[in-house]
C-alpha cells in the first residue's frame, strides 16, 4: 500500500506548494504540514482523524480550535449579535 500512500503525499505536497522531497524529509523527522496555518508542525500537535491516509488531521488543533472559533463568531455577527463592536 506504500505506492498510495506515496501518491497522497505527491498530491499532499503540491497542495502545500512544496516540492515533494521537502514534504516527505518533514514527515520523516515527524513533521505533518497544516494547511490551515501553511506550515509544518510537530505530528503529535495533530488530532487523529482516521479518514486520513495517516490517520491524522490535515491542520492542527490549535488551527482547528481557532476556525470554530471564528466560525461562531462569524454566525453570532450573521445574527447581529455583537454589532456596534467594530465600526
Ligand atoms: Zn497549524
Amino acid at each position: 500500500m506504500s505506492g498510495s500512500i506515496a501518491g497522497a503525499q505527491k498530491i499532499a505536497a503540491r497542495k502545500a506548494g512544496v516540492a515533494f522531497e521537502v514534504y516527505t524529509d518533514a514527515l520523516k523527522r515527524g513533521h505533518k504540514w497544516c494547511w490551515r496555518c501553511r506550515t509544518f508542525h510537530d505530528e503529535h500537535v495533530f488530532g487523529r482523524d482516521r479518514t486520513r491516509y495517516d490517520g491524522r488531521g490535515s491542520s492542527c488543533l490549535q488551527a482547528r480550535r481557532t476556525a470554530k472559533v471564528s466560525g461562531v463568531s462569524l454566525l453570532a455577527k450573521a445574527l447581529g449579535v455583537g454589532r456596534g463592536i467594530r465600526p
